[in-house]
């Protein structure tokens, strides 16, 4: 047989409208993402990373470790490894079972699996990290956050073995680490501290008498805690005594710790924080504040660095009492001091965290500073080389906690589930993702269910948060759910942007939790009338491809196209598509919009001009019902987009009847089940709490929604729970 090239099927191709190479399936497939390379084609991330340290001083000589085992996973392991890469200081990582082929070991030199996925089979096990790090020659140890970060038996062992603790001496994480321990000395240092009763409650009697010793509202507080967790507010006796237990519990199981606190609860408080870094020479510095006042269930959601709330005298007066403080339990490496700070401007210590703090990023980016080499540089006994004075403030800068959460339940209650598809918008400029996850990673119970922190930089507060906004729109996470529906709703949001924030935000903005972004009537019709751009082209599309001759076809396309859309919470409206020369033209309620046809039915973020305006959607899917999904400003809309005739049959349809579900205590999220409270044949009232359960470490108290009795109990305490099972069943009575 014989072959025979035939030069004939050499085709010239175009070149690509955004890149001008020649064109190839290549650049359609990419097309979304040319989009937007096309406008920043000489944006580089890396090059935006490499230039984020511009104030990291220290002397040119000096010779830092050789190799350093990164006692974490996730994010903070993958954060400190990048420093080290940068240094040239060979990393180790050591992983669960579970997280053998994690982001954060394939990023570092070496690995160690240091056994199963529990936290208190792997991460927590003291001997397998010392061991780890002697089996690896490491010659010290960071822990990032969280874990033993702020175990001081930790740090003592590893001195014991001649490995330095990239973090304070343990004295003063002992001395720190504990509220009701570093309460006492903040007073004695003349720190501000939050007004209460500064020693350990025993038993619930005693909280009772010291809250109304203190006055009603008091917070009730586990004195290792962290992370919001085992913390309860009391505005009397009922609350005191059911937070006191539930905080107790939750302080045991999560830091096997259940000393309490008691203090006065501050009401409607900023929370800000100052960063210190410090060396074993006796000089401390503070490098600003960080405001973290968007926080759900006490904890972070939305940081920000400077803050709009501070001016020049307040700053500094905070510094210096965090300095002193510092100073008083000989400090010696980066660490945070928390305040709460009044509408009065008066400030109370709340805590000091020793150790990396999640939010470090923001700091980094407005002071120049890599806080992870400042750590290593004076764990190895190295003076600060930066003063007070050369710590200003450059910019603005905002960080987003992605997490796998449900908004839409108590503002985030955690969810699991494998990230089928995720794409980082690293593309957008001045935007860092400091994630350590990939494509496919799998968000389980066992740890932290955060995704990423995006941090965004800008010259100004609107700069920073314009950013921030673009990132998110852009930012592609399926397979599990996540809080962004809530994050880019509340950097739009008016009073955050005004800069009018409180620690009680999230209740005052959202009292009946928060719902989704609600869309004004021009943000509805340009919804409406993309979606039905997206179905033009899909008929379009699908009448190309069932009749193969496109070109002899192309005329029984009709030009224009009628359709019935139905949003949410929007009567139904008409609509009328004709396009011509990469434009649609939309006509509904009388009015016309102009979208500009620049995306294909495979772009997954499409950026269409309605008007003029650049607007980001994100076509999640598209179902045969007619529905198209999409994500617009961070929330998902379901669009229904009939044609008329389908519309007029749809009509005839029954209505999908919605079940009771008041009658049911439902697992909110995947969790084991501590207790059941409830018996079959119980009355209960609304209000009364049918069962506990616990899901990442927090003890959730279920509660009966109407007053019924129990008809059913399907699960009993030690049970695992799904998301959505029926734990009680009532009746009506
Ligand atoms: P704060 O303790 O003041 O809330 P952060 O916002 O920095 O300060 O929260 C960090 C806390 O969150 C840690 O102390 C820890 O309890 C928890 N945490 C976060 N991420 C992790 C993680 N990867 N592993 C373990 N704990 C974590
Ligand atoms: P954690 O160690 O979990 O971070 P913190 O003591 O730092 O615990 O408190 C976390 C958050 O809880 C604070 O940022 C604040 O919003 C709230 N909080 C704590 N103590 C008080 C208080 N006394 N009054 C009002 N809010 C408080
Ligand atoms: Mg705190």
């Amino acid at each position: 047989m014989i072959f025979q090239r035939c030069k004939s099927v050499i085709r010239l191709y175009p070149s690509c409208k955004f890149c001008h190479k020649p064109f190839s399936y290549k650049h359609l497939q990419l097309r979304g993402l040319h989009t937007s390379w096309s406008r920043l084609s000489n944006y580089s991330y890396q090059q935006f990373l490499d230039q984020q340290y511009w104030n990291d001083k220290h002397s040119k000589d000096e010779k830092n470790f050789d190799k350093v085992l990164i006692a974490n996973r996730g994010e903070i392991a993958c954060r400190v490894i990048n420093t080290c890469r940068r240094l040239g200081i060979k990393s180790v990582a050591v992983h669960s079972e579970v997280d053998s082929f994690a982001p954060h070991v394939k990023l570092a030199d070496e690995a160690v699996c240091i056994g199963p996925a529990p936290t208190s089979e792997s991460y927590l096990v003291m001997d397998k990290i010392v061991e780890a790090a002697k089996q690896t020659g490491a010659q010290a140890v960071h822990p990032g956050y969280g874990f033993l970060s702020e175990n001081m038996d930790f740090a003592a062992k590893l001195t014991e073995n001649d490995i330095v603790f990239v973090g304070p001496n343990s004295e003063a994480i002992h001395m720190m680490g504990d509220k009701i321990e570093s309460k006492r000395i903040g007073n004695k240092a003349k720190v501000n501290t939050v007004p209460g009763f500064d020693g350990e409650v025993p038993t619930e009697e005693d909280a009772i008498r010291i809250s109304n010793d203190i006055g009603y509202p008091v917070m009730i507080k586990a004195s290792a805690g962290g992370g919001g967790k085992g913390m309860r507010i009391a505005w009397n006796d009922d609350d005191t005594r059911k937070g006191f237990r539930l905080s107790k519990a939750e302080a045991k199981s999560s830091f096997g710790d259940d000393r309490m606190l008691i203090e006065k609860y501050i009401d409607n408080p900023r929370h800000i924080e100052l960063q210190v870094l410090c060396d074993k020479h006796g000089n401390a510095i503070y490098l600003n504040e960080r405001e973290c006042s968007i926080q759900r269930r006490n904890q972070k959601v939305i940081e920000e660095a400077p803050s709009v709330y501070l001016d020049e005298g307040t700053r500094r007066a905070m510094g210096l009492q965090a300095t002193q403080l510092a100073k008083a339990v000989g400090y010696d490496s980066a660490g945070t001091v928390e305040f709460l700070v009044d509408s009065q401007k008066n400030f109370y210590f709340l805590e000091m965290n020793t150790r990396l703090q999640v939010e470090h990023p923001i700091t980094e980016l407005i002071t120049g500073v890599d806080l992870v080499h400042q750590m290593l540089r004076v764990a190895k006994g190295y003076p600060l080389q930066l003063t007070q004075e050369d710590i200003g403030i450059k910019g603005w800068s905002v960080e987003c906690r992605v997490y796998a959460e449900d908004p839409y339940k108590g503002f985030g209650l955690p969810s699991v589930g494998r990230l089928n598809k995720y794409r980082e918008p690293t593309h957008i400029p001045n935007i860092r993702c400091d994630s350590g996850v990939e494509e496919g990673s799998e968000i389980s119970i066992y740890y932290d269910s955060m995704i990423c922190k995006l941090v965004s930089y800008g010259d100004d507060r609107k700069q920073a948060l314009d950013t921030m906004s673009k990132a998110l729109d852009h930012y592609e996470i399926r397979g599990v759910t996540h809080n962004i529906p809530l994050l880019r709703d509340i950097i739009e949001e008016e009073r955050f942007r005004s800069g009018d924030i409180t620690t009680n935000y999230l209740q005052d903005v959202y009292p009946d939790g928060f719902k989704g972004k609600k869309l004004n009537t021009q943000e509805s019709m340009r919804l409406a009338a993309l979606a039905c751009c997206v179905r033009y082209k899909q008929e379009l599309q699908s009448t190309l491809f069932l009749n193969q001759t496109r070109i002899a076809n192309q005329t029984r396309i009709p030009k224009m196209q009628s359709f019935k859309v139905k949003i949410p919470g929007v009567d139904e409206i008409s609509v009328d598509v004709t396009s011509a020369q990469n434009q649609f033209m939309v006509a509904m309620n009388g009015e016309q919009l102009n979208l500009s046809d620049n995306f294909s039915l495979s772009d997954s973020v499409l950026a269409p001009e309605i008007n003029g305006d650049t607007c980001y959607f994100q076509l999640l899917d598209r179902f045969p019902s007619g529905d198209i999904k999409f994500r617009y400003f961070g929330t998902v809309f379901t669009v229904s987009v009939l044609s008329d005739s389908f519309a007029a049959m749809m009509k005839h349809m029954p209505e999908k009847i919605e079940p009771d579900l008041s009658a049911l205590v439902i697992a909110p999220m995947p969790g084991l089940v501590k207790s059941v409270n409830v018996s079959v044949g119980d009355m209960v009232s609304e209000g009364n709490e049918a069962c506990v359960l616990e899901a990442m470490k927090m003890q959730n108290s279920l509660l009966a929604t109407k007053t019924a009795r129990v008809s059913k109990v399907n699960f009993k305490a030690g049970d695992t729970v799904g998301e959505g099972d029926v734990i009680v069943e009532l009746e009506d009575i």
